[in-house]
């Protein structure tokens, strides 16, 4: 029996939670949804971001409208028309086998006359963005003054938008029988005099601690100069080759200045700012949705609760001038049980405001440093090594073999691999081989003396590659933890760890050397052998994975390939629509991959699975989305 079932929702929500491929209910369902179906009752709901909240409101409305009456029963306020849009289309997914039921966005930005025509044919629940619905009431449009139900979500993203005036002129048109439902992430005092004004005895569930951020989330800050730090975000994209994330920037000239040096740098990015269209904003969301972008540089208030599943990384470009922002931001990752990282780029003389961060979200940040030169490449290699391993064939290629295989006879397997991979490999390390050194030592908050230049050594630690990482369910913290077991370490021996998908870095002081290789190479995991190498050269590296001495020749002798678009597989993809659209992707460059139909040239970047299954990540209800008749569709296409 499905857990569901035992909340008391009714046979068509259940069928339609089945499509939904929800298997359990998140703790805010299971703490709202009987509470809420037994009883008209006003509510308080606290719970962190990604937590499953729509459905927690959206699956007892459904089932408490009544389908045969056409008159608006419910209002559900929410602070974006992003916002609006997705539970409009959930609530539409939720229904789906509840018959003549009908819900209706409304939002600005859209033909108002067009909303209320829809409104006019019959819609039992309204979603909508507080300043519109206001409009329509003053224009009277819409009659609310019958409804039995209110939800406010988000509230305190709506009340940070300056919503307060609306809402309470919005909810003063509304019977004061009706229930009122409450949701939020946190509870600042506004949320609470709403709550206060508006509501009578309201139950009140909490998820998790109140005002905390979301504990799956980890903080990461990286200290640079003020110079560098376009640099250091380009660095920690090229680090991370499956980046899917939000980039915030505090004003809107820095997020399309930034945005279009990376557009022009080759990396698949837009931006996402109030100066904008409505349907340039669309159509980069949709691009976003789609995984054609990976970085989405965007103010605060335009990245609202943007919700979209697997964002990997936020960046904060930036700090938010008032630091409660940062919780906001770093809410778009992290979502519904996955992982996911905050970076903060912080110069020093800001350094002191990670600590202010620090006391808000309860939870600590980890130092690190932006990855050298030399780290990238390994990683770039390697993720480009896992590429080649996981391209499927198709057949189609059987055709052009012969020729292929005329000119390629004469190499031996060895040489066949090296060359190829150098074919994306060779930029890169022409590229990092040129640039120095960006981090930054000093920073009142460093532990270690981590002052010298990183890029050939590592102040006397030993780094090490090692063949676990996210895709075995590891993030930096458990993978310390297990290192620190394993090896029967202290809590500061192991230091530095970088997880990424398939493996992961970390450092030890050169004393544990022996006992790392011993140990780990005798250990395995789930089955498989772990496998552990001294990743560089530096500080008493001995042995080199990868072969790096060769691959270095290589790249002195292509010197002069220029970093990006030129040379390659990447130059010839003509799509360079992108800079014709609104701050539209486009490609070329190291990043090349995934917008456009052409998938043809691999990349370093190309290569991320997830748009093609197989990937590291648990199936989730997104991926069960094959059907493109289901209206669910219409969030990602
Ligand atoms: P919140 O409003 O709390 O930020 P959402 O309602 O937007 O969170 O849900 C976040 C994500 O989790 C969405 O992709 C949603 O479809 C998914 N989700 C919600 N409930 C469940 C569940 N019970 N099982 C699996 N996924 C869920
Ligand atoms: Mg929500």
């Amino acid at each position: 029996m499905n857990k569901f079932e035992q909340l008391g929702l009714n046979e068509s929500l259940l069928k339609a939670i089945l499509d939904l491929g929800f298997e359990n209910p998140s703790e805010v369902q299971e703490k709202a949804i009987p509470l809420l179906l037994e009883k008209d009752t006003d509510m308080v709901a606290l719970a962190q971001t990604g937590t499953g909240k729509t459905a927690a409101f959206g699956f007892p409305l459904i089932q408490k409208i009544d389908a045969d009456n056409r008159n608006t029963q419910a209002l559900v306020l929410s602070p974006t028309r992003e916002l609006c849009l997705q539970i409009t289309n959930e609530l539409k997914n939720y229904s789906k086998y509840e018959k003549g039921i009908n819900v209706v966005a409304v939002y600005g930005g859209a033909s108002i006359t067009e909303q209320a025509r829809e409104i006019k044919r019959g819609a039992q629940i309204i979603v909508a963005t507080p300043g519109r619905m206001q409009d329509m009431i003053n224009r009277g449009l819409v009659n609310i003054k019958n409804i039995d139900y209110c939800v406010l979500d988000e509230a305190d993203e709506m009340l940070n938008m300056g919503f307060y005036e609306d809402i309470v002129s919005i909810l003063s048109d509304t019977p004061d029988e009706k229930s009122t439902w409450l949701f939020s992430a946190t509870m600042p005092q506004e949320v609470a005099r709403i709550a206060k004004q508006f509501m009578s005895e309201p139950v009140e569930i909490t998820v998790g601690a109140k005002n905390s951020g979301s504990s799956t989330v980890s903080h990461e800050f990286y200290l640079v100069n003020a110079r560098d730090r376009y640099e250091a975000l380009k660095r920690l994209a090229d680090a991370n080759p499956d980046i899917f994330s939000v980039v915030f920037c505090r004003t809107k000239r820095d997020t399309q200045a930034i945005a279009e040096k990376l557009i022009e740098d080759g990396y698949s990015a837009a931006a996402l700012h109030g100066d904008l269209s409505q349907a340039q904003r669309d159509g980069v969301m949709k691009s976003f949705r789609g995984r054609q972008i990976q970085m989405l540089v965007a103010t605060d208030v335009a990245a609202r609760g943007i919700d979209v599943d697997n964002v990997t990384h936020v960046v904060n470009y930036q700090l938010p001038d008032e630091i409660e922002t940062y919780n906001h931001r770093s809410g778009r990752t992290g979502r519904a049980g996955k992982l996911g990282t905050s970076i903060v780029i912080v110069t020093k003389s800001e350094l002191r405001k990670i600590s202010s961060i620090e006391r808000i979200i309860k939870q600590k940040f980890e130092e690190k440093s932006i990855p050298s030169g030399i780290e990238i490449c390994e990683i770039q290699l390697l993720h480009l090594a896992n590429k080649i391993k996981d391209t499927e064939v198709d057949h189609e290629i059987d055709n052009y073999l012969p020729a292929i295989n005329n000119v390629l006879e004469d190499l031996s397997k060895e040489e066949l691999i090296k060359k190829m991979v150098s074919v994306e490999f060779n930029r890169f390390i022409a590229y990092y081989k040129k640039n120095r050194d960006i981090s930054v030592s000093g920073g009142e908050r460093r532990e270690r003396g981590d002052s010298e230049p990183r890029e050939f050594s590592n102040n006397g630690a030993v780094r090490y590659f090692v063949n676990i990482g996210s895709r075995d369910n590891f993030d930096w913290m458990s993978l310390k933890d297990y290192l620190k077991e394993t090896l029967d370490l202290g809590r500061d021996d192991i230091f530095k760890v970088d997880v990424k998908e398939g493996f992961s870095f970390f450092n030890t002081d050169p004393q544990h050397t022996d006992k790392v290789m011993d140990v780990l190479n005798n250990v395995q995991l789930e089955g498989r052998r772990i496998n552990v190498e001294i990743s560089k050269n530096d500080g008493g590296g001995r042995r080199d994975h990868n072969n790096r001495g060769g691959r270095r020749d290589s790249g002195r002798r292509d010197g002069n390939f220029a970093p990006r678009r030129e040379g390659g597989f990447r130059s010839d993809r003509g799509s360079r629509d992108g800079g014709s659209r609104e701050g539209g992707s486009r490609d070329g460059g190291f990043r090349g991959d995934r917008n456009s139909s052409s998938r043809r040239e691999g990349g370093f970047r190309s290569s991320a699975p997830r748009n093609e299954g197989g990937s590291d990540r648990a199936p989730r209800r997104s991926e069960n989305f094959g059907d493109s008749s289901r209206p669910r569709r219409s969030r990602r296409d």
